[in-house]
């Protein structure tokens, strides 16, 4: 099959024939039609210091995905041939405390789609049957291809009530523009999304953001006054990974508000604790996705209305990789999709 690879420490990706990958007896294989293109994926096509310490070439990679069902493991009963279906990129161990008490997301031994076992950007794919989730009818094939994403989301924006909050949203990337959609949807009663991309800020106004605002620009307090906030923010979802934007969330915060943290620093951010304790803050680290409430919510949200679908901005096929790599990168995008479908075409 073709797939994309880090073939060596260094830079860049290419595509290559490799071997089918085999079925265990727990397995699910998946012929891929859609990608989503990950800031991991980024990182990894990179080979910045994280990737270079935690990826093992040669490697396919890639999480995001949605596919058609074309084999299962003599064990597994409940997928078929036919079904379309994603997959949850974490592996986890299933033998933990949490893994046992069904708290999946909490397993401290998980193991990365595209990361730690062979991803994605390929015509074929296999996970553990326990991976695989079903999609249900009437779901969008590219809505389909980016439910890891989309689940990220869902799981930190609905990790604190936020009907008729006032909800920050710092940084909107992928997944700060559908956590806008996905809080909107929720019932928030002023949604401010800050981001300094102007592009990006476009899209917020479009996924259901009250007011944004370029941090470099105005601070949250102008725009508190502007909308009325007395106190300050509610909830906030910090998801830029910059140290810039958690502190001002923290700052910005009503007493007793919460911030949900999926935003990866990339360095270590020196943060003021007063306002913390002063104003009794909680901040709750969020990775991944709740195995399967959280893709249990973004299929019902889904069917009630909720659209993410302006949050996917570009569409390339798998050939033109370098090319939808790029404009992942630029910043001046939402979701970018690959159409793998054409593999199966010319094969
Ligand atoms: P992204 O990098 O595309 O988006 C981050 C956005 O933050 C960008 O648009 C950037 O312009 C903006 N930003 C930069 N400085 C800012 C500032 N001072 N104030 C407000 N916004 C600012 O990333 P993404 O794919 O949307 O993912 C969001 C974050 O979540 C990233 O940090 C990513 O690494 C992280 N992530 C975490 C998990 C997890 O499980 N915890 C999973 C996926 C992604
Ligand atoms: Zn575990």
């Amino acid at each position: 099959m073709l797939a994309l690879i880090k073939t060596g420490a260094g830079p860049g990706l290419a595509l290559e024939t490799v071997p089918d990958p085999k079925v265990g007896i727990d397995d699910v294989l998946v012929r891929v039609e859609r990608t989503g293109i990950c800031g991991t994926d980024l990182h990894i096509d990179a080979w910045d210091a994280w990737a270079a310490r935690t990826i093992e070439p040669p490697l396919i990679v890639g999480h995001e995905f949605v596919g058609e069902i074309v084999q299962v493991g003599s064990s597994v009963t409940d997928f078929a041939p036919g079904d379309r279906v994603s997959g949850e990129g974490h592996v986890v161990c299933g033998k933990c405390r949490h893994c046992l008490a069904g708290r999946r997301h909490l397993c401290a031994r998980s193991i990365g789609l595209g990361v730690g076992r062979p991803g994605a950007f390929a015509e074929y794919v296999v996970l553990p049957y326990t991976n695989i989730w079903h999609h249900w009818p009437g779901v969008d094939p590219e809505v389909a291809a980016i439910f890891d994403p989309f689940g990220n989301a869902v799981h930190t924006a609905l990790s604190f009530p936020v009907l008729g909050e006032d909800v920050l949203v710092s940084g909107a990337g992928p997944i700060g523009l559908m956590a806008t959609a996905v809080v909107r949807h929720a019932g928030a009663r002023h949604v401010v999304v800050s981001e300094p991309n102007p592009f990006r800020r476009e899209l917020a106004s479009r996924m259901g953001a009250t007011l944004v605002v370029d941090p470099r620009e105005r601070d949250l307090a102008d725009v508190m006054a502007e909308l009325g906030m007395v106190e300050g923010f509610d909830v906030a979802l910090e998801m830029s990974g910059n140290a810039d934007a958690l502190r001002s969330a923290i700052d910005s915060m009503a007493h007793g508000g919460s911030i949900a943290m999926l935003g990866i620093p990339t360095e270590k951010v020196a943060v003021d604790f007063d306002p913390i304790v002063f104003k009794m803050l909680t901040l709750r680290g969020i990775y991944g996705r709740e195995m399967y409430e959280t893709w249990y919510k973004m299929t019902v949200m889904l069917q009630s209305g909720l659209d993410i679908k302006p949050a996917i901005t570009h569409r390339f096929g798998f050939r033109d990789h370098e090319a939808a790599f790029a404009a992942a990168r630029s910043g001046d995008s939402g979701k970018v999709i690959m159409d793998w479908t054409a593999a199966r075409e010319a094969g």
